[in-house]
């Protein structure tokens, strides 16, 4: 693998250059969905950050390419991250380090499963992963500490990324992503009034309202939370908003509050909802979209009901964010 041509393709915003990787196949497509936007009588767009272009897609991929591009940077020959044992993240994660030749090892919390859906994708490109036996999400931290410093004791260079890739760098690929988006609308002659997405760990939704203030959309950036209470992730995505603007050197000023819904995690974290089935139902009908029942679908819940009520006056896009092999895995997720 030559690194060096890898290393070649900085970021183009802002004064600092940011090393990337280019693993994600840009732009993704921006369409209409017309029989969608009949049946909630809003105009209603879609984003297809499904389709990025390693694995079977999803956002985890935009921030990779820059936290990848740093591991490259700092000559180091593993990665170290975490998250639940059906992580989007630990996944892509795992495949990108593969890609340059990096080897990858994964904690996950809670007791070894079955291999489906994500388990299985990982296990194909035979990943060193552990389990911590705990249900607590925090478990992950401690053992990937641990796990640093053995790589390290045995003569190794890890780069360790917190669960779900919540970093600066991480939320840069989102800054890179409302470039793009910003490119094609104009493309297409309209203005979205809002933007729609699924709010986890806060990294997507603090990567683009860091590039809706830095380019001043007009455009609100409307999150759906499927982990924490909204005011948690307020403050999360206002964290990791200043330290991506700060690593990219752009000004960014916070001229509207971050929109944040609570309502539609259901009956938990990485647990499907009734309600997010039946929304992604309806989309798989309307439009052969799968969205993931984990994310997608909860946000989607959101938006039908936002319609259904006339709290939306679009267009709107909504940004699919990948998460297919949840659809496959076993147990918990379905319920
Ligand atoms: C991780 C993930 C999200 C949430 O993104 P965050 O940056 O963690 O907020 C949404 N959808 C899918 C499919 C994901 O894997």
């Amino acid at each position: 693998m030559n690194r060096t041509y890898l290393m070649a393709d900085v970021v183009d915003v802002g004064t600092a250059p940011l090393p990337r990787v280019a693993f994600v196949r840009e732009p993704t497509p921006l369409h209409q969905a017309a029989r969608l936007s009949d049946a909630l009588g809003v105009e209603v767009w879609f984003k297809r950050d499904d389709l990025t272009g390693i694995g079977l897609g999803g956002n985890k991929l935009r921030g990779l390419e820059y936290l990848i591009a740093d591991a490259l940077t700092q000559g180091c020959d593993s990665l170290v991250t975490g998250a639940g044992p059906q992580s989007n993240w630990a996944m892509l994660a795992a495949l990108t380090a593969r890609q340059v030749g990096i080897e990858p090892y994964l904690v996950h919390y809670g007791p070894p499963t079955v291999a489906t859906g994500n388990l299985l994708l990982i296990d194909l490109i035979k990943v060193d992963r552990r389990f911590t036996g705990s249900p607590d999400r925090t478990s992950v931290d401690d053992e990937m500490v641990r796990l640093c410093n053995n790589l390290v004791a045995s003569g190794r260079k890890p780069y360790a990324i917190p669960r779900g890739g919540a970093s600066s760098r991480g939320a840069a690929g989102y800054v890179r992503a409302g470039i793009e988006l910003d490119h094609q609308w104009r493309e297409f002659g309209a203005a979205p009034s809002q933007i729609w997405l699924p709010t986890g760990s806060c990294t997507t939704h603090a990567g683009l309202v860091t590039a809706a203030r830095w380019l001043g959309w007009s455009a609100e950036i409307v999150g759906v939370t499927v982990s924490r209470p909204s005011g948690e992730c307020t403050e999360r995505i206002e964290e990791i908003s200043a330290s991506c603007a700060s690593l990219l050197d752009i000004t960014t000023p916070a001229d509207r509050p971050i929109q944040v819904i609570d309502g539609y995690i259901g009956p938990g974290y990485g647990i499907a909802s009734p309600a997010g089935n039946a929304a992604a139902a309806l989309v798989a009908e309307l439009e052969g979209i799968f969205l993931d029942p984990l994310f997608g679908a909860k946000a989607m819940a959101a938006l039908i009901d936002a319609a259904h009520e006339g709290r939306v006056s679009g267009p709107v896009v909504f940004l699919a964010t990948g998460g297919a092999p949840t659809l496959f895995a076993a147990g918990k997720v379905f319920v």
